[in-house]
């Protein structure tokens, strides 16, 4: 075979769009140039390599490719695969081409990891972080265009290949290359990579849904015809000329409908759409006028695209009517809009002959595209648009991610920012505290290297290394990274710690000039059960971290004022010991004359407090306080109203809980108080929970609620009580 003969068919496509003679004949040098890289290389099929690269840059014809695009796309494997260096292609064919291979040699050694394994969830998310990978790495769009060129003839030939590398090259494809060619609004691709990799992965579906494709196919395309005809002669019968074109749904989305609407094949209404193609965009909107004036639309399903269209640029109104009972879609657009809907941002890229774009054309259109990525990110479906906007604005932030690779390519997705630290501690906490030094790019970095997207990653250790120092936390940049330092510090600091502890509480008791020696005994004995220390050292290893305070540590073994009045509780408790509490009350309920009633202990309620009685088997009528929490679900139906009698005779008690500052004669106030309101006193207890802070429990006996009143606003005059609650049990 003549050199010429591979050649030709791209040759061909080009000279469609491309007639300078000097374009044409880079080109064909780069050709020449591939061919003797690849020259010994045979592809899978036992074709020669050179076809290859060959189609990979016909296909990119069809979008008229430029001629830079073109010479990288025929170069595209050389890198990679030949001895031939970024050099070579620079000193031959320039920095831009060069560029462009080097770009998609780095793509070519990103492994995407079989996800099968994972949940579904963190399936989406490896898949979509994959792909925000892709486009942060990569600098000019057009990497990507032939990378998606590339993929599909790739796909094309890939029953050449064993089992295994087809399905794992297939998943990469569903997983990453199809969802970018439809960001970029690539319909055909996308429709091709998709049925393409579906084809591997389910073939038994695959086969059934194009059996029923074909077998429906005569049926469906006479009733469509038909249509096609009809709407065609009403517009014109309007005054609107229209191309009338089918649109046949892919294998993949038909497969995707049926899965996720659990409908059968033959349900499925939108197979193929037609598309009116016409010539203005008000043309678009008479047309549409025109065709629902005739046929019921299907509410719900019209869609205007054209004035609000789709982010990846798809303009076009849709709608879905009734005609015989049977249901058409049909698309409406012009030419241009078609164009952007098949080719998707392709289209703008088509070369024009003559025309010179600037130098960072596709620079910045990859730039905008990162950003347009995660827009898209949330209007994959038809119906997802509405969010879009809300959910913008946060992703963008979630963006601001670096991609490093390990030395066998794994990716690590990391904040901006991130270091070999936050590197190192996210493969392993023991790799990080082991950590000595890394080498990225194959140069040896400083700990405080701030990492770029692409880079690779090597990680030092040594099992003597000395291990994290403060100096790290300011240099970590990943809160993992920065607790585990914290963890191994904390660690590692233990007996300094307990040093400074011990000084800190050795210290605290001289200043508050205490008569107190502290040993292990008296530790596990006075010590209040939620600090749960188990020595002495324990205690000052808490103090020394910062756990616990050393006046808060030392408060219990202080004798504080208030228990220091014990004296007088005593007195106080053996006065009341011998009094009985009487459980006869007077309550009154209505139709019976003798209740038997008793005041709940959980509430104890007093004559003023508004009651209700619960009847009780075997015990008679329970008195609650209406607001007691207790009788929150008890049976609605043995609920009784009651009520209280008058008798002054009787007298009732109740329990106060006092929080008070801590101050001399407190107790002493309060108990005068008392007396002095004639509430009897029956018991206190009193408690400093801090040095300066105490709680006084304290039973009172009262005739009713206005005495009880009465006697709490006395209290609150009291200085030092600065909060007094009623106790409910
Ligand atoms: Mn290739």
């Amino acid at each position: 075979m003549d050199n010429y003969d591979f050649y030709k068919p791209l040759g061909d496509a080009i000279s469609t769009y491309i007639h300078n003679e000097d374009t044409k004949n880079e080109i064909y040098s780069a050709y020449l140039f591939a061919l003797e890289a690849h020259k010994d290389q045979k592809r899978a099929s036992g074709e020669p390599y050179i076809i290859h690269p060959i189609e990979v840059a016909k296909t990119l014809c069809d979008y008229h490719a430029d001629p830079t695009t073109l010479l990288a796309a025929i170069l595209h494997d050389v890198i990679e695969d030949t001895s031939k260096t970024f050099d070579d292609i620079k000193n031959n064919f320039g920095m831009e081409v060069a560029n462009l291979v080097e770009g998609l040699t780095k793509i070519r050694k990103m492994t995407y990891t079989d996800t099968t394994s994972l949940k579904r969830s963190d399936e989406n998310e490896y898949a979509s972080n994959f792909q925000k990978m892709l486009f942060s790495m990569v600098r000019d769009i057009r990497v990507i265009w032939i990378k998606l060129s590339d993929r599909l003839n790739n796909m094309l030939t890939l029953k050449y290949l064993p089992y295994e590398k087809q399905i794992r090259i297939s998943k990469e494809t569903q997983a990453i290359y199809a969802p970018i060619a439809h960001k970029l609004g690539m319909y055909q691709i996308k429709a091709e990579l998709e049925d393409l990799s579906f084809k591997y992965l389910y073939p038994q579906e695959y086969e059934e849904i194009s059996k029923k494709l074909k077998t429906t196919k005569k049926a469906r395309e006479a009733d469509l015809n038909k249509m096609a005809t009809d709407i065609h002669d009403l517009l014109k019968s309007e005054g609107i000329e229209a191309d009338i074109s089918k649109r046949v749904k892919n294998i993949n989305s038909i497969y995707n409908k049926m899965e996720k609407k659990g409908i059968p094949f033959e349900n499925i209404y939108d197979l193929q759409a037609l598309r009116a193609i016409v010539k203005t965009v008000i043309d678009c909107y008479k047309a549409i006028g025109i065709i629902h004036s005739k046929y019921a639309p299907v509410p719900s399903r019209f869609k205007d695209y054209i004035a609000v269209p789709k982010p990846n640029m798809y303009q076009s109104l849709h709608t879905t009517v009734v005609n015989d009972g049977k249901i058409y879609e049909i698309q409406i657009r012009t030419k241009e809009m078609d164009e952007i809907a098949e080719n998707g941002i392709a289209a703008h890229w088509a070369y024009k002959e003559g025309v010179k774009l600037k130098s960072n054309y596709y620079e910045s259109t990859a730039s905008k595209l990162r950003w347009y990525n995660d827009l898209l990110k949330y209007t994959s479906g038809d119906e997802e648009e509405k969010q879009e906007i809300t959910t913008l604005f946060s992703e963008d932030v979630l963006n601001a991610n670096v991609y490093v690779f390990t030395p066998k390519n794994t990716v690590i997705s990391l904040p901006e920012g991130s270091t070999p630290i936050d590197f190192a501690y996210r493969i392993h906490s023991r790799i990080g505290d082991n950590f000595t030094g890394a080498i990225v790019n194959g140069k040896i970095v400083p700990l405080d290297y701030v990492f770029k997207t692409g880079d690779v990653c090597e990680i030092k250790t040594s099992a003597n290394a000395y291990g994290p120092n403060e100096n790290w936390l300011k240099i970590a940049k990943t809160s993992s990274a920065r607790s585990k330092i914290k963890q191994f510090l904390n660690k590692k600091n233990k007996d300094l710690l307990i040093e400074q502890g011990k000084n800190s509480i050795l210290q605290e008791i001289k200043n508050q000039k205490l008569d107190l020696v502290l040993t292990d005994e008296l530790v596990i004995k006075r010590s209040s059960p939620e600090k749960q220390f188990k020595n002495l050292e324990d205690l000052y290893y808490a103090c020394g971290k910062g756990q616990f305070s050393a006046i808060s540590i030392l408060n219990d073994f202080i004798q504080s004022d208030l228990s220091n009045s014990e004296k007088i509780i005593d007195l106080i408790n053996k006065r009341n010991k011998n009094r009985v509490y009487h459980e006869d009350v007077d309550i009154i309920v209505e139709g019976l004359d003798t209740p038997s009633v008793k005041l709940a202990h959980c509430c104890s309620p007093i004559p003023g407090d508004d009651i209700v009685g619960y009847i009780t088997k075997g015990v008679g009528i329970a008195i609650h306080r209406s607001d007691c929490k207790n009788i929150k679900g008890f049976d609605e139906n043995r609920f009784i109203p009651v009520f209280w009698a008058e008798n002054k005779d009787k007298r009732f008690q109740v329990d106060l809980k006092l929080f008070v500052f801590n101050r001399d004669n407190i107790l002493a106030d309060i108990i005068n108080t008392s007396i002095a309101y004639n509430c009897k006193v029956i018991k206190v207890t009193a408690r400093a929970n801090d040095i300066n802070e105490g709680i006084i429990n304290l039973t009172l006996e009262v005739i009713n609620k206005s005495e009880l009143d009465l006697m709490i606003s006395n209290l609150e005059k009291i200085k030092g009580i600065y909060q007094i609650e009623r106790v409910k049990r």
